[in-house]
C-alpha cells in the first residue's frame, strides 16, 4: 500500500475542530461569558438560556463595554485586552480570561452577535459572527455595558450537537455555571433565566449569606455556618493552605447530589475531587449515607502551589501538594463544625 499524502487541513476545518474540543455544552459558553462580563467589571450579570442553552444564551452585564472600533478585534482569533505578552502571563494575571480566544471560538460554532455600548458612548455597535464569518460593525440601539447573544450553537457540527444531553441536563450544567460564578462574586448581582423564568437573582450586596439566600434558599441560608481558618502559627507549618473562608451546611441540610459544594481556588472556581472528598470527611459520620451538605469554600493558596490552568475550558486544578491542601480544608470545616456544636469530636484537639 502506498503512504497516503499528509496535507495541512484548511482553516475552517482547524477552526471547527478546536471548537468543538474546547466548546463541550452550552454551560462552557455560559462559563465565558460570565468571566468576560465579570472581568469587565460588572456589577449586574443576567444570563438568560433558552432549553438549557440549546437554543439560545444571552448574557447581559453593565460592565465597561466594547468600543465600536474594538468590535471586530473581540471576536478575532487570540485577540485580548487583558494581557500583551509572555511577561504579563508569567507576572500573575488578575482577570479570568487572557488567551482571547473565547468569543472567536464560539462565533465558529455559532451565531454570535456582541452589542456593546461603553459608558460615556453615545450610540452602540454590534457585530455578528456565523459560522466563524465575521459580519459588519452596525450601529445598535442598546443600554450601556455588553450584551452577548448566542443562537443556533453546534449547528454546522452535527456531531458535537448529537452529545448534547437532555434539556434538563444542559440546565443543571448552566445552573451549576452561574451559581458558582454568583457565591464567588456577592458583589455583583447575578441573574439566571431558564425559558424566561427566574431561576435566582442576587443582590449584588457584597453579602456571601444573602447570595447564598437567592440561590438555594432560606432553609439553607439559614442552616449554613461560617468557616474562616488560618494554620495556627508553627503548628501546621506544612500546610500549604493560608487561609479557608466560606459557609458550610448543617450536616441535616444536605441533598442527594454532591453539586451544591462550590469550591474556590485563589478566587477562582474550580472542582477538585481533594477539596469536597476534605469537606465531607469534616463532617465524620454524621451525613445520612448518599447525603451531601452545601459548602461554599475558598482555599487561598500560594500562587506557585496550584496550577489553575490545566485545561483552558476545564475547571480542573492540580496542587503540589494536594494532601497538604485536603488536611487543611477538612480542619477548616471541622473547625467550624465543632464551634457550632454540630459535630461531635472524635479526636482531641489542640
Ligand atoms: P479573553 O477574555 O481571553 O480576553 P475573549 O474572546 O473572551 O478573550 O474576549 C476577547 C476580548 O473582548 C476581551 O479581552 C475583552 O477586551 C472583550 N470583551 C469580551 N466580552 C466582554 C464584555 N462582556 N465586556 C467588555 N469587554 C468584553
Ligand atoms: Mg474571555
Amino acid at each position: 500500500m502506498e503512504p497516503p499524502d499528509i496535507e495541512r487541513l484548511d482553516e475552517r476545518t482547524i477552526q471547527r475542530i478546536a471548537a468543538g474540543e474546547v466548546v463541550e455544552r452550552p454551560a462552557s459558553v455560559v462559563k465565558e461569558l460570565v468571566e468576560n462580563s465579570l472581568d469587565a467589571g460588572a456589577s449586574r450579570v443576567a444570563v438568560s438560556v433558552e432549553a438549557g442553552g440549546t437554543e439560545g444564551i444571552r448574557v447581559r452585564d453593565d460592565g465597561v463595554g466594547i468600543p465600536e472600533d474594538q468590535l471586530e478585534a473581540a471576536v478575532a482569533e487570540h485577540a485580548t485586552s487583558k494581557i500583551a505578552d509572555i511577561d504579563d502571563l508569567e507576572a500573575g494575571v488578575g482577570t479570568l480570561g487572557f488567551r482571547g480566544e473565547a468569543l472567536y471560538t464560539v462565533g465558529a460554532v455559532s451565531r454570535l452577535t456582541v452589542r456593546s455600548r461603553p459608558p460615556g458612548a453615545e450610540a452602540g455597535a454590534e457585530i455578528t459572527v456565523e459560522g466563524g464569518d465575521i459580519g459588519e460593525v452596525r450601529p445598535a440601539g442598546c443600554p450601556t455595558g455588553t450584551t452577548v447573544e448566542v443562537e443556533d450553537l453546534f449547528y454546522n457540527t452535527p456531531a458535537r450537537k448529537k452529545f448534547l444531553k437532555r434539556v434538563t441536563t444542559e440546565f443543571d450544567h448552566v445552573n451549576t455555571v452561574v451559581t458558582g460564578y454568583a457565591l464567588a462574586n456577592p458583589d455583583a448581582a447575578v441573574s439566571l433565566e431558564h425559558d424566561g423564568r427566574e431561576t435566582f437573582a442576587t443582590e449584588g450586596n457584597g453579602d456571601l449569606r444573602s447570595a447564598v439566600l437567592a440561590v438555594y434558599g432560606r432553609e439553607v441560608a439559614e442552616s449554613m455556618v461560617p468557616v474562616d481558618w488560618e494554620p495556627a502559627a508553627g503548628a501546621d507549618e506544612g500546610l500549604p493552605a493560608n487561609r479557608v473562608t466560606g459557609l458550610v451546611s448543617h450536616p441535616e441540610t444536605t441533598r442527594s447530589a454532591r453539586d451544591y459544594l462550590a469550591t474556590y481556588v485563589n478566587e477562582r472556581y474550580v472542582t477538585a475531587g481533594a477539596l469536597r472528598e476534605a469537606v465531607l470527611e469534616a463532617y465524620g459520620g454524621q451525613l445520612a449515607p448518599d447525603r451531601y451538605p452545601f459548602a461554599v469554600l475558598f482555599v487561598e493558596i500560594p500562587p506557585d502551589e496550584v496550577d489553575v490552568n490545566v485545561h483552558p475550558r476545564k475547571l480542573e486544578v492540580r496542587f503540589d501538594r494536594e494532601a497538604g491542601v485536603r488536611a487543611a480544608v477538612e480542619s477548616a470545616v471541622e473547625e467550624a463544625l465543632l464551634d457550632h456544636g454540630l459535630i461531635r469530636s472524635t479526636a482531641p484537639r489542640g
